[in-house]
């Protein structure tokens, strides 16, 4: 393969704490490599759209330790038509970017991969979602940011719970997978999660609340994924009323702070090898791979493989969950 002299890097779907720092990481190692690196805004609609700046290595300063992603992102319709991918093609070829480095999740890399069956053009993904639902990789660049957002928040609710004797159910994002769900539960002391991967009849929640909030606890806490398998926070909190008409029953979503916030140690750690993994993935050649980690060694894993639907849960984690909720 030719030699790549220039680089395009964008940040694409939800953005994820850590992006900043993968972006730093990318362009200082592209630049180390004697790249030029040409950043790309608000994802594929700046392809699209040619929105299209370059970056030196002080473009990247101070921004390791910043949430969000200084190069915005955004949802591209266009760009999932043959249509806006051709738009976009031809704004590389303008721009004379040989390669590309996209951050993002799922979709990102569906997109990525699409574009790549069509164009010749060397695509490497740097997995970032706060939901770590992506196959191929232990942890995706975010997710531990989230799960400490979501235990603090957690730890403010068990104040108020306690203190009036309620049951809370708080939904927490996930994007029809339950690893913040279940691993947040398990980090905060919480009763139980709900999460998609385990069937709502199985999951032991009327026992739960039976033996824990009646007869031991004067309050309880249970973590529910987003989903439409879970229904959301709100529909188990109203099944549990219409069971339970007794219990002081309360809703809280995150929402959206799961998303913000300076990424954690862990994160950033994460985010500077993948980010600095990718170009040398481009290096050596690969191309249409995610760049991820699988019991701490870098790997590549093709596209098709990350974005599959079934990246396991550990079961052993619901287990241990349900053992110290009692
Ligand atoms: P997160 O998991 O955090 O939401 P994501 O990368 O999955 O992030 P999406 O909004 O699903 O976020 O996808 C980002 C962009 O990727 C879309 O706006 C669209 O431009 C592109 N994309 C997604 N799916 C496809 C597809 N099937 N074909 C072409 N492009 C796609």
């Amino acid at each position: 393969m030719a030699k790549i002299k220039t680089i395009g890097v964008l940040t694409s779907g939800g953005d994820a704490p850590g992006m900043n720092a993968a972006l730093r990481a990318v362009t200082r190692a592209a630049i180390y490599n004697g790249m030029r690196v040409k950043a790309i805004y608000r994802g594929y609609k700046g392809l699209v759209l040619d929105e299209i700046e370059e970056f030196q290595t002080q473009n990247v300063s101070n921004i390791i330790h910043h949430g969000g992603t200084i190069i915005k992102t955004a949802r591209c319709k266009e760009f999932t038509t043959p249509e806006g991918r051709q738009l976009a093609y031809d704004t590389l070829r303008k721009h004379k970017i040989d390669a590309l480095v996209v951050l993002g999740g799922d979709g990102t890399f569906t997109g990525a991969k699409c574009f790549a069956e069509e164009f010749d053009v060397p695509i490497v993904g740097v997995p970032c979602t706060i939901d770590n639902d992506l196959c191929g990789t232990d942890y995706t660049i975010g997710y531990d940011t989230a799960l400490n957002t979501v235990i603090d928040a957690v730890d403010k609710i068990r104040d108020t719970a306690s203190s009036h004797e309620r049951l809370f159910f708080v939904e927490v994002m996930g994007r029809d997978a339950g690893f913040l769900a279940l691993n947040a539960a398990l980090a905060s002391g919480a009763e139980a999660a709900v999460i998609p991967e385990v069937s709502i009849k199985d999951d032991l929640l009327s026992e739960v609340i039976q033996s824990g909030f009646r007869k031991t606890k004067n309050s309880s806490i249970v973590l529910v994924a987003e989903s439409e398998v879970t229904g959301g926070a709100q529909t188990v909190a109203n099944r549990v009323k219409s069971e339970h008409p007794e219990y002081d029953v309360r809703v809280v979503v995150l929402g959206h702070i799961q998303r913000g916030g300076s990424p954690s140690a862990a994160d950033r750690i994460l985010a500077s090898r993948l980010g600095a993994a990718a170009i040398t993935a481009l290096v050596e050649d690969q191309r249409n791979v995610m760049v991820g980690v699988q019991n701490d060694e870098i790997v590549y894993v093709p596209f098709a493989k990350a974005i599959k639907d079934d990246k396991p849960l550990d079961m052993e984690l619901v287990r241990t969950l349900r053992a110290l909720s009692i």
